[in-house]
């Protein structure tokens, strides 16, 4: 299959129903905003904390950050919020990088690598923080971290002023620049901005913005032992990367009166220029049937309820991309489920049907047997191999032919078969007549078992007149038809099934315990056989199995000669019916 996952094809993908941000964007253009020279009229970014794996609601967001990008003719940074030492690491930067990139989005331009670290900002931010205190616009609190938050009150209830609001500001600056010097303990002093302990919004009651933390940093080593909070970091990196629209989930909203104080504080003193940037919330995706907290997939890993975060059940981008979505499917999930400002719950659903949508009409068709039993034609000639073929594709003939051959002794799955048919199936059982795709009309006469009553063989006839494509097929009318393979060409494979890890829609809701809705379900590994044509494909090959769904080479595991498929998806939604 060709992978066509640039930006020109995302371009094509990119989302172009009219939302909220988009008339926000346009309005500002109509009023030149952001004409500036030298810079695209749009720049956005994309800021993960580099805290842990991205999840599918992180692609959301990049979606939304890189889409509006290309369609404006803009950019979009991929900034790291890095600022809370102890959770960071750069194996958490190296996979957001990649998975933004499998997603096809580049933060690198003609005009250069938009590649930044919040942490880059640390001098920046701290002479910023000097110039507020400087402005009497911040002052430094020696009060503990429980006595801060016991006076900032509650939501209809002003908070206290600390004893320490109105400490003069040189002593104030001569503690700050002790702080930076290592010579107190942690939580001894705090930088907080001097704002309005009665304000309506909590985020504006006199927030701490610089705390000490003697941490390693991952890319600043032991050079600071303060750091600066989200609220004070955030808006003031946007101000610095020139960004037009800071797009963020609506938790934030109650922090936008913050974001916009500390960028005007400090065009006031001269720090920054405008245009600023501007904050605008949207709804994060809250998908069925999963889990998108970090720490909830942390706590899936670490007590070995899954394989990892790549396991191909995690809803993490890792252990989607394994599972064997295609970025396509990713984007096209993200361009339906659109942008709105309501906070709703997207179905598991919508997801898979994308990547159906985008693999039905890419990936080449092939056979695989699941779960194998012999099926012997007994008035077959024994050594006979009647040539059979088949479109790779059944809407696109460029795609080919397979080409495969049918035998006496062939396996077939296990589920087409019943030695007791229940009503209304219509596959294989004594006395019925199926068609052998693509071959022969066969009927079922007979079945061995073993000493427990399993099934290890089945016999039939075949009807040498009755071949697929010949003018005698016409004369048997069947109403099943099955899939076989060869057992002189058939390969054998691990196939893993995998399906929903959770059997409850919303499992963490309203505090639930999200382990009770673990689905037992959800994994299983059968020794399969696939057909021979795609016996040495490499890794990471999508297909669509006839009758069984979309199957994905295990990125990992997979090797030719030792093939391991995952299923992606089923060819239909079982789920709305259980
Ligand atoms: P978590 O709550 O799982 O720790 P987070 O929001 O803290 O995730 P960040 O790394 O801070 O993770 O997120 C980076 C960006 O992705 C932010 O702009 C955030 O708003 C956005 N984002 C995170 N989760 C979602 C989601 N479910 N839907 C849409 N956007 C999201
Ligand atoms: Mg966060």
């Amino acid at each position: 299959m060709t992978e066509k996952n640039t930006a020109t094809q995302t371009e094509h993908n990119a989302e172009t129903v009219s939302n909220f941000i988009r008339q926000k964007i346009e309005a500002d253009a109509a009023q030149h905003k952001y004409d500036r020279v030298g810079l695209p009229p749009i720049i956005t970014r994309f800021p993960p904390e580099p805290n842990g794996y991205l999840h599918i609601g992180h692609a959301k967001s990049i979606c939304i950050n890189f889409g509006l990008a290309q369609t404006y003719g803009g950019r979009c940074n991929l900034r790291f919020d890095d600022t809370n030492p102890e959770k960071e690491s750069t194996e958490y930067v190296d996979s957001i990088k990649s998975t933004v990139k499998w997603l096809g989005f580049d933060w690198t331009d003609a005009t250069g690598e938009h590649l930044h670290y919040a942490s880059d900002y640390f001098e920046q931010l701290y002479a910023f923080a000097e110039k507020l205190i400087e402005a009497g616009h911040a002052y430094i609190d020696s009060q503990d971290a429980d006595t801060i938050r016991a006076q900032r009150g509650q939501l209809h209830e002003a908070g206290q002023n600390s004893p320490h609001r109105d400490r003069p500001t040189a002593e104030s600056l001569d503690l700050f620049r002790r702080m930076k010097a290592g010579e107190f303990k942690e939580g001894e002093h705090v930088l907080r901005a001097k704002i309005d302990m009665a304000s309506s919004f909590i985020a504006m009651r006199d927030p701490v913005i610089y705390r000490i933390r003697f941490v390693h940093h991952h890319r600043t080593g032991d050079a600071w032992c303060i750091y600066p909070l989200y609220d004070f970091t955030h808006c003031i990196s946007d101000a610095i990367e020139q960004v037009t629209h800071s797009l963020c989930t609506l938790e934030f909203e109650n922090n936008r009166p913050l974001y916009n104080w500390v960028l005007a504080r400090l065009v006031e003193v001269g720090a920054l220029a405008q245009p600023l940037p501007e904050q605008t919330e949207f709804a994060r995706l809250n998908l069925t049937y999963a889990i998108t907290s970090k720490r909830k997939l942390l706590q899936l890993v670490e007590e070995n309820l899954v394989d990892g975060w790549d396991d191909p059940r995690m809803m993490t981008l890792v252990g989607i991309r394994r599972r064997g979505f295609t970025p396509e499917s990713i984007r096209l999930f993200c361009e339906r489920i659109g942008v709105s400002k309501a906070d709703s719950w997207i179905d598991m659903s919508v997801l898979e049907q994308a990547v159906r949508d985008d693999l039905d009409e890419k990936a080449p068709r092939a056979v695989a047997v699941l779960k194998p039993l012999k099926l012997i034609l007994d008035n077959y000639p024994v050594d006979h191999a009647e040539p059979c073929k088949a479109p790779v594709h059944p809407h696109h003939p460029e795609m080919g032919e397979r080409h495969f051959e049918l035998t006496r002794e062939l396996w077939i799955d296990q589920d087409d078969f019943m030695a007791e048919p229940v009503k209304g199936f219509f596959r294989l059982f004594v006395g019925n007549k199926v068609r052998l795709r693509y071959g022969f009309v066969i009927e079922c006469t007979g079945f061995d078992t073993d000493e427990h009553g399993n099934v290890t063989a089945v016999h039939a006839n075949y009807f040498a007149d009755s071949k697929s494509g010949t003018e005698g097929s016409n004369n048997y009318k069947v109403k099943g038809n099955i899939h076989w393979l060869s057992d002189v060409s058939a390969v054998p494979a691990e196939i893993r099934v995998y399906d929903r890890l959770f059997n409850d829609a919303h499992p963490d809701a309203g505090g639930k315990d999200f382990l009770q809705a673990l689905n037992p379900d959800s994994k299983h590994i059968t020794q399969g056989m696939v057909e021979q044509s795609i016996a040495n494909v490499a890794a990471e090959t999508h297909f669509q199995f006839e009758r069984h769904g979309y199957f994905v080479t295990d990125k990992v595991d997979s090797k030719a000669g030792a093939l391991v498929f995952n299923r992606i998806v089923g060819l239909k939604d079982t789920w709305q019916k259980r």
